[in-house]
């Protein structure tokens, strides 16, 4: 198959061209890229590229594009979330957003349609994984959402629908075309991609040396709890995984964020703070707390405020930063996978 105008990097593009018989210098195999990886609305600007060469180039490659389907916007945050949907009808979601600069936006990205985790507590991972996205899939759904922005998109996080780091390949490839310059022209340092625990895959992100970030979604360091919580990636030990993200620190430097969903009764103990401090003594860390987003009738409720000032206490007297993050999008039960799962729900 055709490799996808979005995917390439300009010297993959010159090779690509090379190999087809046709002969591309790298500055018009960049120019292509930019033109690509532009605005429908942008206005041309003086062509720099032979019209024969630029449709000779355009039949060795696709360029199809994923579409918006439904938006959901949340008027109390500014998040707005979007489902998309691919051209072989496969949806899946991303969520612009706003920052706490005026005007500035991130881009939350889905990397699977599903998700093979199975973690308890997620609309996503009841829905199970149906495929990976494509590198191209991915930044197309990262293009629609850039080119309707009020402002600017100055990065994204790989921490929508889907376990990023087990569609490695498509999630790194997309990685590297946002930070290239003549794709989204991101920093690699606002370019994050998050992870439940694959312990082989963190270990090949921290020996290539990868510019992004990783955030790890720890949530409990009970046993119990986590078999029940994370069932798939429970099968690796603590240890290993803890050890595999003191190699990426080691590597990348700053301080490691692990992301912790708080669940009432679950995982607000103290106990599960002293383990952490114990597996992660002399890594710097910040825990990232998330409020659980169930909105199953019996489903996981939020730890209330005794739980979390237990826990936020027990983190202080253990030296380890926290920030809270809010779920956004959560009034309107559009939380990760909720679209999707939703829409589901109403063809069955
Ligand atoms: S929390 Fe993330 S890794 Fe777990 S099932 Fe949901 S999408 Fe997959």
């Amino acid at each position: 198959m055709q490799p996808h105008e979005l995917s390439l990097s300009p010297t993959e593009l010159v090779d690509h061209a090379m190999a087809h018989g046709v002969t591309l210098r790298i500055e018009h195999a960049r120019r292509i890229l930019v033109d690509a990886w532009a605005p429908a609305s942008r206005t041309p600007l003086r062509e720099t590229v032979a019209a024969r060469t630029r449709a000779s180039v355009a039949a060795l490659l696709r360029s199809e594009r994923v579409a918006i389907v439904e938006r959901a916007v949340d008027p109390g945050d500014g998040f707005v979330k979007y489902l998309l949907q691919a051209p072989d009808g496969a949806e899946f979601e991303a969520v612009r957003i706003p920052l706490h600069r005026p005007g500035r936006f991130t881009v939350c990205l889905s990397s699977q349609v599903g998700c093979a985790m199975r973690c308890d507590f997620c609309a996503t991972g009841r829905l199970g994984l149906t495929r990976n996205l494509e590198a191209w899939e991915i930044l197309s759904s990262f293009l629609a959402i850039r080119d309707e922005a009020p402002g600017r998109v100055t990065g994204a996080v790989f921490q929508g629908q889907g376990e990023p780091l087990h569609n490695y390949d498509e999630v790194i490839r997309a990685a590297q075309r946002l930070r290239d310059p003549c794709g989204g022209a991101i920093s690699g340092d606002a370019i994050t991609i998050s992870t439940v625990g694959l312990v082989p895959q963190i270990r090949r992100f921290s020996a290539e040396r990868l510019p992004f970030r990783l955030i790890v979604s720890l949530t409990t360091t009970d046993l119990e709890v986590r078999r029940r919580l994370l069932p798939v990636v429970s099968r690796f030990d603590l240890t290993d995984l803890a050890d595999a993200i003191r190699c990426y620190q080691a590597n990348k430097g700053g301080r490691v964020t692990i992301a912790w969903v708080l669940i009432s009764g679950i995982n607000t103990a103290a106990a599960q703070v002293d383990r952490l401090a114990e597996l992660f003594a002399g890594v710097p860390i910040i825990v990232n707390l998330i409020d659980v987003n169930d909105a199953r009738d019996g489903g996981y409720a939020r730890a209330d405020d005794t739980e979390r000032g237990q826990l936020l206490d027990r983190l202080a007297a253990a030296g380890i930063p926290f920030v809270r993050r809010y779920s956004g999008g959560a009034a309107r039960h559009a939380a990760c996978g909720m679209l999707a799962a939703r829409r589901m729900a109403t063809r069955a």
